[in-house]
């Protein structure tokens, strides 16, 4: 029955200046999809359409999953005259009886092309009674109708039912660059589906301590970045092992500071990365009192390690909501899978959940951190996670 599919883009529709550049965008990530498949695109007054007879299910899933969308709606496109969009809505009507029980509709039009000669009120009216002729148990219902046609003119006239919510957001390479730190836990994956979902675009790190971490610990990393891109494109990931540097805290600082400064190593080995590849900040699945090292006075040591802002999209959520992302976005699955990560290998019975910045300064005045990050990252190794 349909043979053409909208794309509405919401947000980016008020970005003033800059929703050229954003449709741009856009209309890329979108193409790339649908190059694939011989389609193509066009414009028709702040709407993108593709018209297609073939797989429309299937298209409209690939497309909904694209940052900066936020519904498509498989159409049914005709000719603007009266006479053809009446026999066209009863066609989409006849269809839609065929695959369930219809008493009772409305007709809801609305003109993009306000130079068209019926206003949208006269339009309702006259194919509503189009319809009660045609279909004689057939009834109107505006409050509660079985089903409501949408009559949307632009230059040629669209009808549809029924509309699937887009993931929103902004398209992404919209807003600049971001390197996540990337566990294998639940949090951090969701933090990088968030900013991507604002047009970051990712690069992702993850720290091990390969071989008291196990291989699988760093094939679950990457599975997970697998998963992001299928929402985010190509992901650089970043492989550095802090055995090294778990080693020499555990030789100088005393224990229960492991985590913290630990923590404060990788923001700046994350720091370096990004700052070699202009990158604009770090990601991190941190959320507020979680746990020993993202408490008010952790996250503010934490802080004061980099110069580079840290942006933690999870700060005010709680777990319950985090996992409900994490099942939808398609990487709690992957996130459970039981292998410890370096942070839980060498983590302290007891850690500080009130550090002072002086003392985690003094402790690391013991250690050559600057060596010990540039052999980290000299021995870092590379992939591109498609
Ligand atoms: P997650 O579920 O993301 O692992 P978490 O609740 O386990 O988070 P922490 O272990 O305190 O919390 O880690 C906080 C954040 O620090 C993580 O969300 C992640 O951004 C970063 N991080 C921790 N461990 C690693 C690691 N091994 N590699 C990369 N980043 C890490
Ligand atoms: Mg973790």
């Amino acid at each position: 029955m349909y043979n053409s599919i909208s794309i509405s883009l919401g947000e980016m529709v008020l970005k003033g200046k800059n929703r050229g550049q954003f449709e741009k965008k856009l209309t890329n990530q979108i193409n790339k999809v649908i190059k694939k498949k011989g389609l193509s695109l066009y414009r028709d007054r702040g709407k993108i359409f593709i018209d297609t007879e073939n797989d429309i299910d299937e298209l409209i899933k690939d497309i909904k999953n694209i940052f900066g969308i936020v519904y498509v709606t498989p159409c049914f496109k005709t000719g603007r005259e009266f006479e053809e969009i009446s026999q066209s809505v009863i066609r989409l009507m006849e269809w839609k009886r065929e695959n369930g029980d219809i008493k009772t509709f409305k007709i809801l039009s609305k003109r993009a092309d306000k130079s068209y000669p019926f206003k949208s009120m006269d339009l309702n009216r006259d194919l509503g009674g189009v319809v009660l002729k045609h279909f004689g148990d057939l009834k109107v219902d505006v409050h509660n109708p079985d089903v409501t046609i949408n009559v949307d003119l632009r230059s040629q006239c669209y009808l549809y039912t029924e509309k699937y919510k887009g993931t929103g957001g902004l398209p992404l390479g919209t807003n600049g660059e971001g390197l996540v730190l990337l566990s294998g836990g639940i949090d951090s994956p969701v933090a990088a589906y968030m900013m991507a979902r604002r047009g970051v675009k990712l690069n992702c790190v993850t720290f091990h301590a390969y071989p008291f971490t196990s291989e699988r610990a760093n094939d679950k990393v990457r599975t997970l970045t697998e998963r992001l891109a299928v929402f985010c494109g190509q992901i650089n990931l970043y492989y550095v092992n802090m055995l090294d540097i778990y080693t020499e805290i555990r030789k100088h600082c005393p224990e229960d500071q492991t985590t913290i400064i630990a923590r404060r190593f990788m923001m700046r080995i994350g720091e370096k990365i990004a700052n070699d590849r202009e990158f604009d900040f770090l990601i991190t699945g941190e959320s507020l009192g979680q746990v020993a090292s993202q408490t008010a006075k952790s996250l503010g040591v934490i802080d004061s390690s980099v110069n580079l802002p840290i942006l933690r999209p999870l700060i005010g959520m709680d777990k319950t909501e985090i996992i409900e992302i994490s099942r939808n976005i398609g990487t709690y699955e992957d996130s459970i899978l039981p292998y410890e990560d370096c942070c839980s290998v060498f983590s302290p019975k007891h850690p500080q959940t009130k550090p002072r910045k002086d003392r985690i300064e003094l402790s690391e005045e013991k250690i050559d951190i600057w060596a010990l990050i540039d052999d980290a990252i000299n021995k870092m190794e590379i992939e591109k996670i498609q």
